[in-house]
């Protein structure tokens, strides 16, 4: 692997220097995920306090050996390291832990608070980083609230792709800031459910001063696919497909993996999991008992033979056409126990990352020349992505209802978008700031 220096410009301008803080000031600086999707950082600055919430890197695609990360420019932080009170996460994805073990060192090792599952993921990072010192986690709950510094800290639950993801709320004598995280609404036919409405009614009444929030889908219209029906088009498909079937999809989709398990448990299908990232999430889950399902539901490879096939699903990463991820080495045929056949089904669970195009396209080709059949999200609804769509992001604003706004986690022009949603939704331009 090997480290991209690079150049995060910050709010004001990085060639003039930044002022020193005034009182009764509070500064927010985004220290990535500004310019790309990935190493979502930013930080909180009030008084003698600051707090950072993720810690992210750039990643194109896990299980890809040799590929180059991109780490938020720390510089900031390192020279007011003695301010920094804790690091909030707010979720597992790497693209929000991943950058931890490269730059916790350099900030000096601050409390870590988030929720079980995400701890028990840096943890499981932590481990191929030996030379670090221990990290000091705090498992937080959704209802409690943490006192670092003079800020107190909030949580509440966010509906995203991974168990435990969470917006945070940092208190201050001014209003709420509040961070949603990556988000979307669990609905249906858009409407948002009771939980949805519930978990956002804690902002109805607030003093909320300051939104920063996930851009990701905001160019698409209304509503997102529900993953409810996601989840019903792969349980029926694990349920009837008649001979084997494989289910490629990516290893941050934990809920999504998380359910078919369970359907093919319940159907009375063996799961062979494939993709050293997958292996090691699913472990996770099933050690916290989240994922509550037999040890006798998995098969090793060797065991693949002695099954009918009807009475097997393996599950695959590398859904993308990533060359060294196991479903390209399945189509490639260089996969030491998975050979396609005739007859075998292969239902790709992703999207195309924008680039993948080309390697996807010749992932579908050669699992097809095998004689597979293939279900991709072009011909059934068997995937929907963990962020909001424009209606949805709509919801968000007004239910929260800041003075100011601040979008992240996009593109520029993604960012942009959605400082259109904030003004429909009341923001004048002077209230909305777009980090660039
Ligand atoms: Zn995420
Ligand atoms: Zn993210």
């Amino acid at each position: 692997m090997r480290e991209i220096p690079e150049h995060t410009p910050l709010l004001n301008g990085d060639e003039r220097p930044i002022p020193p803080l005034a009182a009764g000031t509070i500064r927010i600086i985004p220290l990535g995920g500004v310019e790309e999707i990935g190493r979502n950082m930013t930080l909180v600055e009030m008084g003698d306090d600051i707090i950072v919430i993720d810690a992210g890197f750039q990643f194109r695609e896990d299980d890809t050996p040799g590929i180059d990360y991109i780490l938020p420019n720390t510089k900031y932080l390192e020279e007011r390291r003695e301010k920094i009170r804790a690091l909030f996460i707010t979720h597992g994805h790497l693209d929000h832990i991943g950058g931890i073990p490269y730059i916790i060192d350099r900030i000096g090792y601050p409390p870590i608070y988030t929720r079980e599952l995400t701890a028990v993921m840096i943890r499981k990072r932590q481990e191929e980083f030996p030379n670090l010192k221990p990290l000091d986690i705090h498992e937080v709950k959704k209802e409690d609230s943490v006192k670092v510094g003079n800020f107190r800290v909030r949580f509440f639950s966010v509906y995203h792709t991974i168990p435990d993801s969470m917006g945070i709320i940092v208190e201050t004598p001014y209003g709420d800031l509040v961070f949603t995280g990556d988000l979307r609404l669990d609905h249906v036919d858009g409407v948002p459910t009771e939980t949805e409405e519930k978990e956002f009614s804690f902002f109805a009444g607030r003093n909320v001063l300051f939104l920063a929030a996930d851009s990701t889908n905001v160019e698409r219209p209304g509503f997102s696919l529900p993953e409810r029906v996601v989840k019903k088009n792969l349980d029926e498909i694990i349920a009837t497909t008649p001979g084997r079937l494989v289910i490629g999809t990516f290893s941050s989709q934990l809920e999504r993996l998380m359910r078919m398990i369970e359907q093919a448990e319940r159907v009375g299908r063996k799961i062979l999991v494939e993709g050293r990232s997958m292996k090691v999430n699913i472990e996770i889950v099933k050690h916290l008992g989240l994922l509550k399902v037999s040890e006798k539901t998995f098969i090793d490879a060797a065991q693949l033979e002695h099954l009918p096939d009807n009475k097997v699903v393996i599950l695959a990463t590398g859904a993308q056409g990533d060359e060294f991820a196991a479903l390209m080495r399945i189509a490639m045929k260089t996969h030491k126990h998975v050979k396609i056949k005739k007859g075998d089904t292969v239902v790709l669970s992703s999207s195309i990352i924008p680039g993948n195009e080309r390697s996807v396209q010749k992932l579908k080709d050669n699992l097809s020349r095998q004689g597979a059949k293939i279900i991709h999200r072009d011909t059934m609804d068997v995937h929907a992505s963990g962020h909001a769509n424009r209606d949805e992001t709509f919801w968000i604003h007004q239910k929260i209802n800041p003075r100011f706004f601040m979008p992240l986690h996009g593109y520029h022009y993604m960012l942009r978008v959605h400082a259109d949603i904030a003004k429909a939704c009341g923001r004048a331009d002077d209230e909305i700031v777009v980090p660039d």
